[in-house]
């Protein structure tokens, strides 16, 4: 059977639906198709403790604030997905789950969405998928050798599964940080880090973030020299867990080990550690393989895009991912502008 809409959203996490929520007021017809059972997008499959990095008022998507969670000024991943589920019931938000896209291709006017129940035709996609679906392991010698446990960020859940372990943690950014610090009491804990860790002032967090890469995006648009974004002023929030373990002198790192040994790791020095498990937090690839067929993968497993269009394919784009789909566009507060003018764009083109 197929399907004829004039817009498919592909993913119901938060990207998707901001873009809903514009599309919706601007009266365009439009479907999203999600591949979860629930709502919420990678929220729900976070580990336990998890902490945004700012607060709920500046972690809102456009239209309704996110409520504050009690006793927390940082909410964590249940409070997201329970904000999400309501955001799409508040606006009736046209979520069909769980739809898996397995492709998109060009058929002549339309672009045809290929899914496990059915196909969609439209005459434009918004392709919102998220990062959580590929994670990103650094190819380090010995990988295979090891004989313990390997996971990655998308793969840990909780100290418990871990308590009395000999366990590596590699990674400086938040994930890295805060799966650390939820380790650090339970566990015999190594961090490594690529380079020393950067940690904000305490005083700074998502908000400070989300300033320094809109006026990042500013001054490159504008032909001004770079600001240096986020990078210029750290790399992990210091989020209450982070900093308690930080204060008590239990995060400190180790730099990065060069290859794996069946029971450990090594460093360039000879020096060696034994480990039960290693946890890559190590990041993330945008989940773009259902556009496979439209032959517009660049560098570094992008799309080339104009905003938040594609360069080379005007009907289809792309939202959430990274700053390269607009400023801050993979958060929650940072995905409004640029859902804003992938609808508007796309309204302009429909009428
Ligand atoms: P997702 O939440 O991944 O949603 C994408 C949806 O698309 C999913 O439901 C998925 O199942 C679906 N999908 C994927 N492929 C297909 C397909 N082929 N067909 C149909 N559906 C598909 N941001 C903040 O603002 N504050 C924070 O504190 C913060 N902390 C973070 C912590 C971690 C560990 C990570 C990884 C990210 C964090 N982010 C944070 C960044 C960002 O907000 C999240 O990554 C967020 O989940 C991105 O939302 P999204 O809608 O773009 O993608």
């Amino acid at each position: 059977m197929t399907n004829a809409s004039q817009v498919v959203v592909i993913g119901g996490g938060q990207s998707g639906l901001a873009a809903g929520y514009h599309l919706r007021r601007l009266g365009v017809d439009f479907v999203i198709l999600d591949a979860q059972s629930g709502p919420g997008g990678a929220w729900q499959h976070t580990w336990d403790s998890l902490h945004l990095f700012s607060p709920a008022a500046y972690s809102s998507l456009p239209g309704r604030f996110m409520p504050p969670q009690t006793g927390r000024t940082y909410p964590g991943a249940q409070h997201v997905v329970e904000y999400l589920s309501d955001y799409e019931k508040r606006y009736e938000l046209p979520v069909q789950r769980p739809v898996r896209v397995q492709e998109v291709r060009r058929e002549g006017e339309v672009l045809c969405v290929e899914t496990d129940s059915g196909a969609w035709q439209a005459r434009a996609v918004i392709s919102a998928t998220g990062t959580w679906w590929r994670p990103f392991l650094p190819a380090v010698p010995g990988r295979g050798d090891f004989g313990g446990r390997q996971l990655h960020t998308v793969e840990y859940r909780r100290p418990q599964d871990f308590a009395g372990r000999r366990v590596i943690v590699v990674g400086g950014g938040n994930s890295g940080a805060q799966i650390a610090a939820d380790l650090v009491y339970d566990t015999e804990l190594t961090w490594v880090t690529q380079r020393p860790p950067r940690f904000l002032a305490d005083d700074i967090d998502g908000r400070a973030l989300f300033d320094a890469a809109t006026a990042r995006r500013r001054a490159l648009d504008e032909g001004r020299s770079d600001t240096g974004g986020v990078a210029s002023l750290g790399d992990i929030v210091a989020v209450p867990p982070v900093r308690e373990a930080r204060d008590r002198g239990l995060l400190k790192a180790d730099p990065m080990f060069t290859r794996l040994l069946p029971g450990g790791v090594e460093w360039a020095d000879g020096a060696r550690a034994e480990a039960d498990a290693i946890i890559w937090c190590t990041g993330f690839r945008p989940a773009l393989s259902h556009l496979a067929p439209l032959q517009l993968r660049g560098q570094r497993g992008r799309i080339a895009t104009v905003g938040t269009r594609a360069a080379d394919e005007p009907r289809l784009h792309l939202l959430g991912y990274g700053d390269w789909t607009g400023p801050a566009s993979a958060t929650l507060v940072g995905v409004g502008r640029p859902a804003r003018e992938a609808a508007r764009e796309i309204a302009a083109v429909l009428t």
